[in-house]
Parts: C-alpha cells; structure tokens; sequence
C-alpha cells in the first residue's frame, strides 16, 4: 500500500460532526523541567513520588499496549516499543539513577530524571552504535512521560496549535481539554477515553467533532497532513482522496443549512403538539460557555459543572474568587436559574489542587469522591456552599449535590447551609434564605430510594451518564468495554421512570442532565417515562426543542411504554433508532 494511500481507522464517535483539517500530533516532549533542592528529610518523599508517577506511567502504557495488539500486520514494533518503555521503567538504569541522583545531590524528582537521561544518552552516543542511538531516544520518551506524570499535567500542550487543525494525543484529560482554545481546534481523536469520558463531554460542549479509542496515534502521519474526522460514524480518514473529501465537504454544507434553519427555534417556546410545556436549560463546563448558552435559548443553566474552577492549578479557590465567578454567571444569565453543583471530583475527574485527596483509590470511581469528598473534608465543601448562597443575591441560585448515596448526606448539607448562613449573617453578608437545595440521582440506590430523598429535597436532577455507569458496571471512560455502555438498557430506563414518578409523587421538579438529555432521538422516550425539564450542551438544544415540537404527549407515553415493554436492548436499539416519527 502507497504511504498516502487513503486509509480509514475505527473508533468510537465521541462527539458527532465532520472536520476537515491538517493534522496536529501532540508528542510527549517539550516540557519545561522545574529544578530545585530539596532537604535531606525530604529524600523519601520525593522517592515515593519518583515511584508513584512510575506506577502511574507503568499503567498508562499498559492501556496504550492494549491498544496496539489492534494495530494491522506490520505495525508490530509499535508494540514492541511499549514493552521496550515498560521494562525501562522496571528496576532500570534510568530508576536507579534517578534514585541516586535525588538522594546525593538532593535534587526534586523532574530534575534527577532530565539530569539521568542526559547521562545516558551521552553514553549510548560515545558507543556510536545506531541501535543504541535509537534506545537514547526511547529512553529520552520515557523519561518525558515521567516528568509528565510528575508534573501533572501543569503545561499546556495546546498553546500554539494551528487554527482549524485535528489533534491527534494519546489521551485528552478534562483538565487538558479546559485548556483548549475556544474556536481554535477543528476536532480530536485520541488513543484513550470513553464516549462519556469528560474529554467526550468538553468535546460535545466545544461543538467539535471527536473521536476516541483509535488504535494509535499517526500510522505514519505526519503533523500537517489533511485528515478528517467523523464524529457520528466513529471514523478518522487519513490521507483522503479528493473523491472522499469532496463527500464530506457536501456534508458539512448540509449540517450548515440544518443549524441555520435549527437557530430560527430559539424564541420558539419548547412545547409538544397538544401544548405540553418543557423546560430546557444548559449544562456549563467552562464559565466561557455563557454566551452558548444565552444563545440557544435555555431557560437557565440545569448544570453548572464547577471542577473547572479547580483545574490547571497548584492551589484551591478561595470563597471571595469563587463567588466571583458565580456573581458574574448569575448576573449574565439576568434571571434565568443558575444551578451549582458543588465539586465532583475524584474517579476521572481529578483536581490536582486536592493533591493524593481524590482519586488515589483502588476503584476511583467507587472512592473518596464529590459530596463523600466534601463531607469528609468540610471547608472545601462549605466554601463553595457559601460562595453558592453569597451568589443568590444575584439571580435564582439552586444548589446540587453529586453522587448523593444516603438521606443522611443530604441532611448534613442542609445543616451547614443553615449554619453558612448564620455565618455569613455575623459577617455582615445578606441573603435571601436559602437556595434549593437538591440531588444528582446517578447512583443507583439513589434512584430506588427516591421517595426517601424526595422529603429532604427540593428538586432531584438525574445524571444519566453516571447512572448508566454505575448500574450497568461499566466505566464511562473506558474506551475498551465502551460497547457495553448503553444509557439506554432497560434497567436504565426504569430507574428513570422510577425517580421520575417519586419526584411526582412528592411535587418536586426532576430534570435530566446527563447526556441522553441533549440526544434527541431520546427526548420522547424521556418525557413517556414522566420527565418535563431537561439539562444539556447549548448546542444540541434547538435540535431537541425541534423534536419536541414534532410529537404529542400521547405519542410520547405510548413511545416510552413500547420501549418499556422490551427486554432486549437489541430491540430497544432498533425502536431507538427508527424514533418516534416511525413508531407511531
Ligand atoms: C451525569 O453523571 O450524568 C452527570 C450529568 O454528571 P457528570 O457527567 O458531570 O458526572
Ligand atoms: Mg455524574
């Protein structure tokens, strides 16, 4: 086969559209290396340090080896080189002298490895063999991704990328993904990740085509070639010809005319044929997603994401910055309803700031993490409860608490809200009462104790994305069982329909924020379970208030109960698909 002979790979579609675009491979050197001394009590430390990023990197290659056994024939080394890295990292030359070079010359970790590396290469070149040059650089690899993990991530990899380009990493975390330029990257495809990974939601947020779970990075392209995403078929094309180009040049024409036409629905009240009103608001990632959000026509925000304030920094917001940012959404969005949810992180979603506090667990995504996090550690937590009711002055202000598990959590919230606002009294600092107060039901003994949350909340928003997860026991970020992940599964939908009625039946509004709220091949089904208010990406609301307008509330519940009735999810997939123009 010709080098530039068009080629397809498959992946999973992350977040749909077309881009048309040169490449932009993220490679894993040029980072800047801090050196500093460290006291000798320290020495240990920065050993445990030293092996904790080993172990990190170990893992990460491992994943990245799985990866490769899906390369086609003659991509072998590609494999071979990961284990090559791998048994670098094992009792090596370059651990051990590392190890020495912190404990002689008291230097951090960062800086006893570029100084190691430096020595070895200096040695492999004084062989003057070829082979040997070729393990210098692989040995100078392994030592960047070091550093990398040790640095967690502290540089932005994506400050210079060309306007309009694909980017092409190995992994694309939440906190790399804040960092992206708004506007300036065309798409992405990555090694790594899941289809509700948060690189995926940031995607989907950003409005760019992306892909995840490709087998490896370049097959032999090179930075600046053209290559095309398609984000709905879970496809990258690389080198394509001029007929296949000219294919996705007439799509994205198409796409074009649909969002013209979908814009003119932003005064359009969201209401089914027979006048069912439903409310649709917008799910925030970044703060500089308002202006989406303004424009799409969202009744207010169902989800503010707040991890971004956490993000990309070595220390924690305190209440007078936080309520900053919030004081400034709450004003922008001129009394439409701001909701907070307070930090989640911990599993993926990790705030460097918060240090070995979340996400070191066995199973992160079952740990130390969101309100558990802040129930355990009360002064994170209280801060931004306070910044949160500080802001109410400003705008309709409701609080929500992720990962809720008991009634006893969200009584606790309660209580130091009541005792915030005593304090904030004391301080001089006026508000009006306290805010609603309600929880994510993404967990799923949330879900089937309902009723009992129902009484001590004033509002319940379903997160889908988690719920799926954590019923079905499939990692959200996990490109490799992504297949299994199926919001749509009947034990799924019942959940829903079950938190659905308790919110009924104790008069409390139940949205859904999670991703299926934005697909609109699902919004009928969600209303025939019992669901009226919704939280999305602001891009994909007029589409959904578009399909509102196509159905009436009868059509909807006989939707949802012809989907209900099915077991297999085989067939639910294929009743999803043909939607509700063809089912009734
Ligand atoms: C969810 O879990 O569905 C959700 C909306 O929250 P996040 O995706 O931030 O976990
Ligand atoms: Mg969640």
């Amino acid at each position: 086969m010709k080098n530039n002979a068009e080629r397809r790979i498959k992946g999973i579609g992350v977040s749909p559209g077309i881009a048309i675009g040169s490449a932009f491979i993220i490679e894993q050197s040029g980072v800047p290396v801090p050196e500093y001394a460290i006291p000798a009590a320290q020495i240990d430390k920065e050993i445990k340090r030293l092996h904790a990023a080993i172990a990190k990197v170990q893992k990460h290659l491992g994943q990245l080896r799985l990866k490769a056994e899906m390369l086609p024939a003659g991509a072998e080394d590609m494999a071979l080189l990961l284990d090559a890295y791998k048994g670098m990292l094992s009792g090596s030359r370059l651990v051990r002298g590392v190890e020495e070079i912190i404990a002689k010359q008291k230097l951090n970790a960062e800086a006893a490895i570029q100084k190691q590396i430096a020595a070895l290469k200096s040695a492999f070149a004084a062989m003057n063999d070829s082979y040997l040059a070729a393990r210098a650089e692989d040995v100078g690899e392994v030592g960047t991704r070091l550093i990398r993990s040790l640095l967690q991530q502290s540089y932005n990899p994506f400050a210079e990328i060309p306007e309009g380009c694909i980017i092409l990493a190995e992994e694309i975390t939440p906190a790399d993904a804040a960092l992206l330029p708004p506007g300036r990257a065309g798409g992405f495809a990555t090694v790594l990740g899941g289809a509700e990974g948060h690189a995926a939601i940031m995607a989907r947020a950003l409005g760019i085509p992306a892909l995840s779970g490709i087998s490896a990075l370049t097959h032999g392209l090179k930075t600046g070639e053209t290559v095309v995403i398609d984000g709905r078929a879970g496809e990258i094309v690389l080198h394509p010809s001029a007929p296949t180009l000219q294919h996705y040049r007439a799509e994205l024409t198409r796409k074009k005319q649909e969002d013209k036409r979908l814009r003119t629905l932003r005064d359009v009240p969201a209401a089914t044929l027979d006048g069912v009103a439903v409310t649709l608001q917008a799910n925030m990632e970044l703060p500089r997603d308002i202006d989406a959000v303004l424009d799409s026509g969202a009744s207010g925000v169902g989800l503010l994401r707040t991890e971004f304030m956490f993000m990309n920094r070595p220390d924690l917001p305190d209440e007078d910055e936080q309520y900053e940012v919030l004081r400034k959404l709450a004003n922008k969005l001129d009394g439409r309803v701001l909701t907070i949810r307070t930090l989640d992180v911990g599993g993926e979603k990790l705030a460097s700031a918060l240090g070995g506090a979340a996400g070191e667990s066995v199973n992160p995504a079952l740990g130390l993490r969101a309100v558990r996090l802040g129930l355990k550690q009360p002064k994170l937590l209280d801060t931004q409860l306070a910044a949160s009711m500080r802001a109410s002055v400003h705008g309709p202000v409701r609080i929500l608490i992720p990962m809720v598990s008991t009634v006893a959590q969200m009584k606790q919230v309660r209580f130091r809200m009541i005792q915030i606002e005593r304090r904030l009294q004391k301080r001089g600092v006026k508000i009006k009462g306290l805010p609603p107060l309600g929880a994510m039901i993404e967990i799923p003994c949330a879900a089937l104790t309902a009723d009992a949350l129902a009484k001590v909340c004033d509002f319940f928003s379903i997160g889908s994305n988690d719920l799926t997860q954590y019923t079905l026991a499939i990692d959200r970020g996990d490109d490799r069982v992504a297949d299994l992940y199926d919001p749509f599964h009947p034990a799924v939908l019942r959940l829903i329909q079950f938190t659905a009625a308790a919110g009924w039946r104790a008069n409390i509004p139940v949205a859904l924020c999670g991703e299926i709220a934005g697909d609109r091949r699902a919004t009928a089904l969600l209303m025939g379970l019992g669901l009226r208010e919704f939280s999305m990406s602001p891009l994909r609301l007029p589409a959904v208030k578009d399909e509102i307008t196509k159905f009436s509330m009868p059509q909807a519940v006989a939707f949802g109960e012809a989907i209900l009735a099915k077991t297999d999810e085989d067939e639910i997939r294929a009743l999803m698909q043909d939607g509700i123009a063809k089912k009734n």
